[in-house]
């Protein structure tokens, strides 16, 4: 009879632990006797490698802190993309239901133009770049013998690291040119899916900004309306209450002084107030804390550089600084330059065709092999 090798392994520590713990003439339960000797038999196997340094200790110690954050964040990654979709789509009901018909009631036929194609143009935008940031893989380094150049070995997947990947303790492999993992898109951001993440942030930005800007009107005056309605409910319980049912549609653009009651509230009428006040909260908080987020990123694209790079850059900026030379990074080629590799803009149409429209082109270079990389001599493995 074949027997597993992983099995017998298995079995034999299982045999050692319970001897071990056997051994011991304390009166302890067994289990707990059992635990004792595992911790022991971790120490001695700490204390053995002659390579047993801080770092290793530090992650020995802190592995079940890791792990279980690793599977949590990777559990509600599917939570944060369904709250992603779900937020995002209860906006675009309340823009088409309640928004649209008052927009085409009250505007003139340029602002209605205006309203129909930029808000149709960022729907367009946020839909398409998130789902190509969340189903587009990140990029990962060849697992099999090739020969591409690498800096280092990751020490969990034991392959080559080519520059500029790190391995995702989430996503529990090595990523290209890997920037941060993304619980809001539950995957990776990388050398293939960088352009997507960051053009979904950027137009969700806008969106959350131009509903904002155009809604703070009517919000205003829906939530005058619902002072007003709660304050006659006050006055008079228990009698239905007679109020402004068209005052959104009625009153002029900037007019946030509500008229005489003349027809009746409606529960249609407290629903689109109430998603009025919903949809104005909801972007202009997003559109605050989106909009930071895309700047940072926004800057870190300037200087060619990803969100990890930016710690190991300072870093080597401050160490090169006492030594009275300055820090330049390898990948920097210039603000415009990085910005055209970035966004994949070869020719001056490509503004539109690639940046300003849809576009699902593959990004500069394959993410393992890099144009200006020098060999930093110094550089250990990580
Ligand atoms: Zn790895
Ligand atoms: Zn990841």
């Amino acid at each position: 009879m074949r027997c597993c090798p992983s099995s017998v392994l298995h079995l034999l520590r299982c045999v050692r632990l319970r001897s071990s713990a056997r051994r011991g003439r304390s009166r302890l339960p067994l289990w707990i006797r059992e635990i004792w000797a595992y911790i022991r038999l971790l120490v001695h196997s700490l204390c053995f490698s002659s390579l047993t340094d801080s770092d290793v200790v530090f992650d020995s110690v802190f592995e079940p802190v890791f792990w279980t954050v690793d599977y949590v964040t990777r559990w509600f990654g599917t939570v944060f993309v369904c709250l992603v979709v779900i937020l995002t789509g209860s906006i675009m009901v309340i823009s088409y239901v309640v928004l649209l018909p008052l927009v085409l009631y009250k505007y003139s036929p340029l602002w209605i133009a205006w309203h129909l194609c930029y808000g149709n143009w960022i729907i367009v935008m946020i839909s398409f770049h998130y789902y190509k940031a969340i189903t587009t893989p990140p990029g990962y380094p060849p697992t099999e013998k090739n020969d591409t150049p690498f800096v280092s070995v990751c020490k969990k997947c034991i392959i080559p690291k080519p520059a500029r990947t790190h391995h995702c303790g989430i996503c529990n492999r090595c990523i290209l040119k890997m920037d941060h993992h993304c619980p809001w898109l539950n995957n990776c951001v990388g050398h293939f899916n960088h352009r997507y993440f960051f053009s979904f942030c950027l137009s969700m930005t806008l969106g959350c900004i131009y509903c904002s800007i155009s809604g703070r009107n009517l919000f205003l005056e829906a939530y005058n309306a619902l002072e007003h309605i709660k304050h006659l409910d006050m006055e008079k319980p228990g009698i239905p209450v007679t109020g402004m049912g068209l005052l959104i549609g009625l009153l002029p653009p900037g007019q946030t002084n509500f008229q005489t009651p003349a027809t009746p509230y409606t529960l249609k009428d407290k629903m689109i107030y109430k998603s009025i006040i919903y949809m104005w909260v909801l972007t202009s908080t997003a559109g605050v804390a989106l909009g930071a987020l895309t700047f940072w990123h926004a800057v870190l694209i300037s200087r060619g550089e990803t969100s990890i790079e930016r710690h190991t850059n300072s870093k080597e900026m401050k160490r090169m600084m006492k030594q009275g030379r300055v820090y330049r990074s390898p990948f920097n080629y210039g603000r415009l330059n990085n910005w055209k590799i970035f966004l994949g803009v070869e020719r001056t149409s490509h503004w539109v065709t690639r940046v300003l429209l849809p576009s699902g082109h593959a990004p500069h270079g394959n993410g393992l092999t890099w144009d200006a990389f020098p060999a930093r001599k110094d550089l250990t493995p990580v």
